[in-house]
Formats: C-alpha cells, structure tokens, sequence
C-alpha cells in the first residue's frame, strides 16, 4: 500500500526489525525499535506490531511535518501557510498526494492516517490535526465563496463556525443587504469541510 511516508521516502535508511508496523500496518524487514519520547501522546493512535518500519521511521524523525500543514506528492513536498489553503482546495497537485492541515502545528494529526493517501483532485480526503475530512470539489467551491461573502461583511469566524449568527452579525448582513448568507450558512451540511475553509480562509 502507498502510505504518505512511502510517498516521501523512496530509499530510506534500514533497520534490523523484521515485523508490523506499529504505524501503518506493513510488514518490513527493516523496521527500528519502538521507541518513543515521553512527550509522546499518540499511543492511541497505534496499530499492535512489533517495529517501526523504515519509512515511517524517516517521516516521524523529521519534525517539519508536525509543525507544517503541508501537501506531499511524490515528487515534492509542499508546505503551505494557512491562507493558502484554500487555492489547493481548488488546485491540488496531480494524485497520488496527501493533504495535512495543522491549526497548532504540535499535534501529530497525520497519526493512523497513513493510509489516506488521495487519488483524485475533485474528491479527496483531507487528514486535520482533529479528525479526517471528505471534499468534494462542488462543496469546496460552495463553501468557499460563502465564507468569501461572509468575510466581506466583516463576519467573525467564530459565528461562521457556530452557524449562529449574533445580533451584531445579522445587523451587518442586513445592512448590506447580505441577509441570505444566514441561510447559506444554515445549509451547509459537511461541517468539517467547512472548518477547514473558515481557517484557512483571510
Ligand atoms: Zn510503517
């Protein structure tokens, strides 16, 4: 299975451990010890195994993909800053890529979801620090271009992610006659998408 640390590493150094995965399940002739930092929190998130094989022992070495949102193809890896979020929505590079966004860029979101790596730019998964989202390429531009709308009214993101507008803000939408965004905002059904956009949108 291509996993996002195979997406990235294609020769990495080897290990001695011949067993599971504890980290994406596969089976490897070269994996390193299980060891892990006392900082470490994702024990939950670990499949039962015996090592961490090669490639997942390269990705989780390196701490840039913690403290990034980031998109990884095969031939490159993409950081990207919040704002530009957004665009790759739109735009992902051509599959196979992996999309991870991070909102505090300390947690290690991408663990157990190695295997969601996406095969297509119009419905793809999204791995967030929080939990896994599905886009589909008609909601994205939807939702877009309403959270574009509501920020033009001067729309907290706060309210936009509740869905319940505030006095304050209902005044706004009216005054600019922009009252059917509260409706738009009321129809919008993949929360998690919608999440998504409000942080990355300006
Ligand atoms: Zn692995």
């Amino acid at each position: 299975m291509l996993t996002l640390p195979k997406l990235i590493y294609k020769n990495p150094e080897k290990g001695k451990i011949k067993g599971k995965c504890v980290f994406c399940a596969e089976n490897t002739e070269f994996g390193f010890e299980k060891e892990f930092s006392g900082s470490f929190t994702g024990y939950t998130n670990l499949y039962a195994g015996d090592c961490i094989c090669e490639y997942c022992n390269a990705f989780f070495r390196d701490q840039g993909y913690r403290k990034h949102s980031f998109i990884a193809t095969e031939e490159d890896v993409f950081f990207i800053k919040r704002i530009e979020i957004t665009d790759f929505l739109l735009d992902p590079p051509d599959p196979p890529f992996f999309f991870y966004v991070s909102y505090t860029y300390q947690k290690q979101g991408w663990l157990g979801n190695f295997d969601k790596v996406n095969y297509s730019k119009k419905k793809f998964f999204i791995c967030t620090e929080n939990n896994i989202v599905y886009a589909d390429i008609k909601d994205t531009k939807k939702y877009i271009e309403t959270a574009k709308n509501l920020r033009e009214c001067k729309i907290a993101k706060k309210d936009m992610l509740s869905g319940n507008l505030s006095v304050n803000s209902l005044k706004k939408l009216e005054e600019q006659n922009k009252i059917y965004l509260k409706q738009k905002i009321e129809e919008i059904e993949n929360r998690r998408l919608w999440e998504v956009i409000v942080y990355g949108i300006e």
